[in-house]
């Protein structure tokens, strides 16, 4: 960038244009009808969480008294951002403490209860805090209630590519939703999977039925960006265009991203395995193994996880979240005594 002179100008309202074309094209695949027929409106976010903000704004002045369904555990800033975006919101069930899994009914049947129309916000991949995705098979019957039910699916796209290793599949769930048709609201961040964090990078898109539509709807984006922010931070964006745009480059991101997703499934396998080796009481804990991303749900409780700090040393959100980004190899054997110990005392 240095040597290209690039300079610190501004950038318009609605970010960089290579930027904002490279992240839809990552989103939903440069082939996809949306980007060809021009129903998509992107804007360049201030990364997941001014991108959710934007979106939350939009929410807010166009679809005013219509509330947001977030999953129960949600990452706890969605509520945040909502509240101060001034949009209502509720939960729909999402864990199940006796599965440590989905609790897929329960998602269901909450969706359907709520009045048409409604916002359900969605976890592209990686659900955080608790590791668990629906399957594919799940995720279409999430899609047939969405329509059925006239909601609008807003999904948070925070781990495309860290969570699977592929891009692709981890954009999955969006693109499936994008196929029928569905008008979508999409936040995207650049924050673990390019390790921008600092940067604040990432994109508010909303996926629509006409270009006239994606066009009015960008102008909106714009016109309430402009208060709040004015324009968005340029070198981010330059990378995330660079990178994309330049074929070296962008393999060896690629080959990053696998790297640190294939060690983050080493360790949860090597967790598992030393929990199924110490615990003689053949708990089944291949939860561990379903979950997928840098999070664990590991099921354990607030005062569980608190013997985990007290006694162990190990130091984890008190919804029994752990970061398997931060645990080693080497490490696994005592996290398995560790949580044996905190499950059964
Ligand atoms: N959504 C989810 C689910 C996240 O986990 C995070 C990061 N912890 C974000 C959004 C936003 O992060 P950022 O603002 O750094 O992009």
């Amino acid at each position: 960038m240095l040597e290209k002179g690039e300079n610190k100008e501004y950038l318009p309202i609605e970010g960089l244009a290579a930027f904002n074309k490279a992240t839809a094209e990552l989103l939903l695949g440069a082939d996809n009808p949306v980007i060809k027929e021009g129903r998509i409106a992107t804007v360049q976010g201030l990364s997941g969480t001014g991108s959710l903000r934007l979106a939350a704004a939009f929410i807010q002045r166009y679809l005013p008294g219509v509330k947001v369904l977030i999953s129960s555990p949600t990452w706890g800033n969605h509520k945040n951002i909502l509240n101060d975006a001034g949009v209502p919101w509720s939960e729909y069930r999402y864990f199940d403490p006796k599965t440590v899994g989905l609790d897929f009914d329960g998602m269901l049947a909450d969706m359907k209860d709520a009045p048409n129309g409604s916002i359900i916000l969605l976890h592209g991949c990686a659900h955080n805090p608790t590791g668990i995705d629906p399957t594919t098979e799940q995720w279409d019957i999430i899609a047939d209630v969405i329509q059925e039910k006239e909601h609008i699916a807003f999904f948070d796209v925070a781990y495309q590519g860290f969570a699977s290793g592929s891009l692709d599949e981890d954009a999955n769930s969006v693109r499936r939703f994008a196929a029928r048709g569905m008008e979508l609201f999409v936040a995207q961040s650049y924050s673990k999977n390019l390790g921008l964090y600092a940067e604040r990078i990432g994109a508010t898109n909303v996926i629509t039925t006409s270009p006239e539509l994606a066009l009015r709807i960008k102008s909106q984006l714009k016109r309430l960006a402009r208060p709040m922010y004015s324009n968005p931070p340029v070198h981010g964006a330059r990378i995330v265009a660079n990178v994309v745009g330049d074929p070296a480059l962008f393999d060896e991101w690629r080959a990053e991203m696998q790297l640190m997703a294939g060690r983050i499934k080493q360790v949860r396998q090597k967790l598992y395995d030393e929990l199924v080796a110490k615990d003689k009481s053949g708990k089944d804990w291949s939860f561990i193994l379903k979950q997928i991303g840098m999070f664990s749900f590991t099921g354990l409780s607030q005062s569980q996880s608190e013997n985990m700090t007290n006694k162990w040393h190990v130091y984890m959100t008190k919804d029994g979240r752990i970061s398997l980004a931060g645990l080693s190899s080497a490490k696994c054997g005592y996290l398995a005594d560790a949580i044996i110990d905190s499950y059964y005392n």
